[in-house]
């Protein structure tokens, strides 16, 4: 079997590249109100979903120790990236959490124009390396990364991306709150949607409304039917909502009901942690905040 190494070494782009779409600079944020959220960070294990049983960490070293065979290649004991379609990859990278590993979902898709991240792994140190891998392997320059929410598993290596000169791309919501962590704020934002393309895919970027957190948007590619929901959708065998410290569990459904609406022809659903799955991770998200409804 051809190694992802080489086939995206035949992806080279030597186009500058532009990223097509509105992004709105620096949009203005309403009046500041006191603080809603006062430094709360996702820190309790449980409430992640732990290595996804589908990618067992000795196969991913194995296969990048052989430079070849299967899809995943490691890029350390905390990171490995993993092919799931045509110029499409999953990074996971994991942070330690209570002396557990929690593991992370984050993408790349690369097209003409070159590649877009969405999401940063946890940590800047974790994101170089995923940049090295990208520019060496796939060949093409970075064009952007999303940030699909503030939490460190989504933007922790966002000093690195801007270190390295890359516009990133985040919600209003998402760049006031992590400037009050103290955070650097993507550098360009935007209220409801924000169109973005590598010249081959093109990546709608939208707010749906609150769920995991105040400030989460999802990203729909369409011509792959793939939807990259973040944290406000659950993998489909989880049965915990994960870390809810920050979360509107009184509009999530809604939410999700938009997610639905825009993106219900998705036939890949990839949620911020677990396991890849289709609508059916959706529906579990939506039993799952059915369930604790119902507790409450
Ligand atoms: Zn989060």
């Amino acid at each position: 079997m051809k190694s992802s190494l080489s086939r995206g070494a035949a992806l080279t782009c030597a186009v500058t590249a532009a990223i097509a779409g509105h992004a709105s600079g620096g949009a203005q944020a309403p009046p500041d109100r006191p603080l809603l959220f006062s430094g709360v960070r996702a820190r309790n294990s449980d409430l992640y979903v732990l290595a996804p049983s589908w990618q067992p960490a000795a196969a991913a070293s194995e296969s990048a120790a052989a430079g070849t065979g299967g899809d995943s290649i490691s890029l350390g004991d905390d990171l490995y990236v993993k092919r799931i379609g045509e110029n499409l990859w999953l990074h996971v990278s994991s942070r330690e959490l209570d002396g557990r590993p929690a593991w992370s979902n984050g993408v790349v898709v690369a097209g003409p124009r070159g590649a877009i991240v969405i999401d940063t792994p946890w940590e800047d140190e974790q994101t170089a390396r995923l940049l090295d891998w990208i520019d060496g392997a796939i060949g093409a320059p970075v064009i952007g990364v999303v940030v699909t929410h503030f939490h460190d598993d989504r933007m922790g290596g966002i000093r690195t991306v801007h270190a390295r000169g890359i516009p990133t791309y985040g919600s209003w919501l998402t760049a006031r709150r992590a400037k009050r962590e103290g955070d650097p704020p993507p550098m360009h934002t935007f209220r409801d949607h924000v169109g973005l393309s590598t010249g081959a895919d093109s990546l709608d970027v939208f707010y749906p409304g609150p769920g995991h957190t105040r400030d989460n948007v999802a990203v729909w590619l369409p011509q792959r039917r793939v939807l990259v929901g973040g944290c406000m959708v659950r993998g489909t065998r989880t049965r915990s909502l994960g870390f809810t410290g920050e979360a509107d569990l009184k509009r999530w459904p809604a939410s999700l009901g938009r997610v639905r609406e825009r993106c219900g022809t998705a036939e890949v659903v990839i949620p911020g942690h677990g396991a890849i799955g289709g609508l059916d991770a959706i529906a579990n998200t939506e039993r799952l905040l059915r369930e604790r409804g119902e507790e409450r």
